[in-house]
């Protein structure tokens, strides 16, 4: 292991937007800042205006300063993202006809997305998200309105889903505005909120969110998107406990990345560090096909052999179902050996 020095961090903010705000952006200063040689990386590349480079410090933190590490392999970008391959295409799941409302998308029954925010504190560069017009979604107040309605009209819509981008890129404030409205619609029950940003800023768990989501009528669960034990840190004991004790339901959803966590005792310690901070594994997604994403795909083959060996290892309730995104489906497509 390379003995690497770094240069002292001022103490961190409890702020989390002040956090946000001093992520690294460029992967001349990430690299830099680990002590690693941009040369040494095969293809780090500054140039993704697209998809520009967004990585806070409390994330960078967890990394190895070694070129492989699997945490800096999800954030930076590479060259290898430019090259176009047969089958990866910019919307995978076709998710530009099932968002006819602004802000929500409604492909499955009972449960609807609403994309509460455009932005998110990482970008992921395997991300199904990264060629979706957010601009678009941007949504003003009136479309808020016609979202709301949305679910309104539709007494079937017993979930709904805030996603995004990332929903906890909200203020607290219209946070707690957009939960008064999902509550105040009868035949909603239950809110879920999908989200990585507390994983890359634990600060983002704050006793006031903690309280908000405690407050509501509407049952709560969070689904964090953590890919890689070491994603978790002590920072996040105690806010998850909070969480967990508030009655929130904390489960995860994880994208099988290939150098990431295609390897059998990355994944079994990822169930058993999860369930150490009180989260239930619930997906366990093959990658989207999307465009400048190929370098992360594992074959189905593979995923199959890794899941079963996972359960071969761990007891029946720290084994994520493996599952796929099939556009026109009526949910996520679970994936099976076939026997036959
Ligand atoms: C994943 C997903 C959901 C939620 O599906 P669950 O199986 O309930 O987790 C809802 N809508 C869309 C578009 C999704 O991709
Ligand atoms: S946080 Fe989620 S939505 Fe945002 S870039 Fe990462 S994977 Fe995509």
């Amino acid at each position: 292991m390379p003995i690497i020095t770094r240069t002292a961090d001022s103490v961190e903010s409890e702020d989390w937007r002040q956090v946000l705000s001093e992520s690294f952006r460029r992967p001349a200063d990430l690299l830099n800042w680990l002590g690693l040689p941009a040369a040494g990386l095969p293809g780090g590349s500054d140039d993704q205006p697209d998809f520009p480079m967004l990585v806070p410090r409390p994330y960078a933190r967890r990394m190895e300063a070694r070129p492989d590490d699997p945490l800096l392999l999800q954030v930076l970008p590479l060259t290898e993202e430019k090259r176009e391959q047969p089958g990866f295409i910019t919307d995978p799941l076709a998710e530009d006809s099932a968002n006819t409302t602004p802000g929500i998308i409604h492909k499955y029954h009972g449960r609807v997305l609403l994309l509460a925010a455009s932005g998110c504190a990482v970008n992921c560069r395997y991300c199904f998200r990264r060629h979706f017009p957010y601009a678009d979604n941007r949504l003003s107040r009136a479309q808020w309105q016609q979202a709301l309605d949305y679910v309104r009209r539709d007494n079937s819509i017993s979930e709904i889903i805030l996603s995004g981008g990332d929903p906890l890129m909200l203020q607290d404030a219209d946070l707690q505005q957009l939960i008064d409205h999902c509550q105040a619609i009868p035949h909603v029950r239950r809110l879920r909120i999908h989200t990585r940003l507390p994983v890359v800023i634990p600060q983002r768990l704050t006793p006031a969110l903690t309280a908000m989501l405690a407050a509501t009528r509407l049952q709560v669960s969070m689904v964090l998107h953590i890919n890689h034990p070491r994603e978790l840190s002590d920072d996040h004991r105690r806010p998850l406990k909070s969480l967990a004790a508030a009655g929130i339901t904390l489960l995860n959803q994880s994208v099988l990345l290939a150098q990431i966590n295609n390897n059998i005792s990355v994944l079994s310690e990822l169930s058993e560090r999860l369930f150490e901070f009180g989260i239930l594994p619930y997906y366990l997604h093959l990658l989207d096909r999307v465009k400048g994403a190929h370098h992360f795909d594992v074959p189905e083959s593979e995923a199959i052999a890794l899941h079963q060996e996972l359960q071969t290892l761990l007891p029946g309730y720290l084994v994520p179902k493996l599952a796929r995104e099939v556009a026109g489906l009526p949910n996520k497509a679970m994936i099976h050996l076939d026997r036959d």
